[in-house]
């Protein structure tokens, strides 16, 4: 099995088959830890490849500057459908390219340039486009942020948690037009009510970005913010494990603005293939299965975070509530930085990101934690024994990393692991 079913009908190009067959390798035989990654089913990867990508369709159903575009219409209005369905909001825009392109587009929806923005801190799990000196973003709007609480040594109340009192002191200080509920490097659960509450003691409308766990609130795991919030944007690549994309979900009252925002304001033609296939996996999410899906991705991330707290690494927060878990490596070792965790790991077949953990005292681009994630091996079947021991591992890679033949031992027992799990084995012979 060297390659996926589709890549057989790619013709004359053997340097693309190629590389798509050494990728395929890669995905199948090592493992798949980045929190913001999954395996789509072959039928989302299947619409994503199919004759919709010849279409041009800018507009919205009903309402286009093409020709031809009945059948795009009723793909495009049965994805806005089921979105509205999945997670009971007023309206949906599945135009989005990505999730930065969703949060950019409810900015320019929802605000004027220079108004107040307050959202989580980049270095305690906020995202780029929740204003990053490098993103366009806080070129024009005006950010503040809140962070997390001081991390403690007391376990029944472990710190670096949402610090609300923070939250709530920001936004009578600034008066922003929007808060931001939501995070890309977060593994507590974000309780909508507390910010919706904090929005309206200061007038400020309410924007939850769900990219990461849109699945799990999807699965039934998390609470669904789409009653709080005035807008919710979200990737539907992460945990909703569709294709890479964005949606946004708002109110009756916002839905035309955010409609121009996104097309015209941000995009031109929206990619009608991607569409389709996202509205393949909000037809999968809505399956009862997909919620047993999200309650063992947040089973198998609690074993995880226990186990690799048993091998020495302090979990920030203390534990999870999601999909991810994010490890301070200093306690396993004060040498240990983030990038070269990250490298040794890649080596012994272990994929996973750097990250900074709250007040790391290292640079982005080095830091002293680790991000890991089991949304994309949980969808290869794996349980709390299998996490266990991929925690098992990975401490033995990072202990003997100076040792090749330690990593590539790592690496075989790896292989063998994921041979055993593999996501499209019952679709490839
Ligand atoms: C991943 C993510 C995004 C952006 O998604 P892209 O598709 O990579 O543009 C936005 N916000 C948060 C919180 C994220 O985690």
């Amino acid at each position: 099995m060297t390659s996926s079913p589709i890549d057989a009908f790619i013709e004359n190009d053997d340097e693309i088959v190629g590389l798509l067959g050494r990728e395929w390798h890669r995905q199948l035989s090592t493992l798949q830890l980045i929190a913001s990654e999954n395996f789509t089913s072959p039928s989302v990867m299947a619409a994503t490849g199919s004759i919709l990508t010849n279409k041009y369709a800018e507009g919205y159903p009903g309402r286009r500057y093409y020709g031809g575009n009945l059948i795009v219409d009723e793909i495009e209005d049965l994805a806005r459908h089921r979105l509205c369905h999945l997670f009971g909001a007023d309206h949906a825009n599945v135009q989005p390219h990505s999730g930065a392109n969703a949060n950019v587009a409810v900015y320019q929806a929802l605000l004027e340039p220079g108004d107040t923005i307050l959202a989580l801190r980049l270095d305690q799990g906020g995202h780029l486009t929740h204003g990053s000196p490098a993103s366009m973003t806080s070129k024009i709007w005006n950010f503040v942020s809140y962070g997390v609480t001081e991390r403690t040594d007391d376990p029944a109340n472990p710190g670096e948690h949402i610090d609300f009192d923070n939250v709530r002191a920001l936004a009578l200080e600034h008066r922003p037009k929007l808060i931001i509920a939501g995070a890309t490097a977060y593994t507590r659960r974000i309780d909508p009510v507390i910010f919706r509450e904090i929005a309206d003691e200061v007038g400020a409308l309410l924007m939850f970005d769900s990219a990461h766990v849109a699945g799990l609130i999807a699965g039934g795991s998390h609470p669904n913010p789409v009653p709080y919030a005035d807008v919710v944007t979200f990737t539907t690549h992460k945990t909703l494990r569709g294709p890479r994309g964005g949606a946004i979900l708002c109110r009756e009252e916002h839905a035309k603005k955010i409609d121009m925002a996104v097309f015209p304001g941000q995009q031109g033609g929206p990619l009608e293939h991607v569409i389709a296939a996202k509205a393949v996996a909000f037809k999968e999410a809505a399956q009862p299965s997909f919620g047993v899906y999200t309650n063992q991705i947040v089973a198998n991330a609690r074993a995880f975070a226990a186990a690799l707290s048993d091998q020495g690494f302090r979990t920030v927060s203390g534990g999870t509530d999601n999909h991810m878990v994010i490890l301070d490596l200093r306690d396993f070792d004060a040498e240990l930085t983030g990038k070269v965790a990250q490298e040794v790991l890649d080596i012994a077949g272990i994929t996973t990101n750097r990250n900074q953990i709250p007040y790391d005292p290292r640079s982005p681009f080095i830091t002293s934690g680790l991000r890991v994630g089991t949304a994309a091996q949980t969808t290869a079947g794996m349980t709390e024994g299998e996490f266990a021991t991929i925690a098992s591992l990975m401490a033995t890679a990072l202990r003997g990393r100076v040792d090749e033949a330690v990593l590539a031992g790592v690496r075989e027992d790896v292989a063998a692991l994921c041979a055993n799990f593999n996501p499209y084995a019952r679709f490839v012979k």
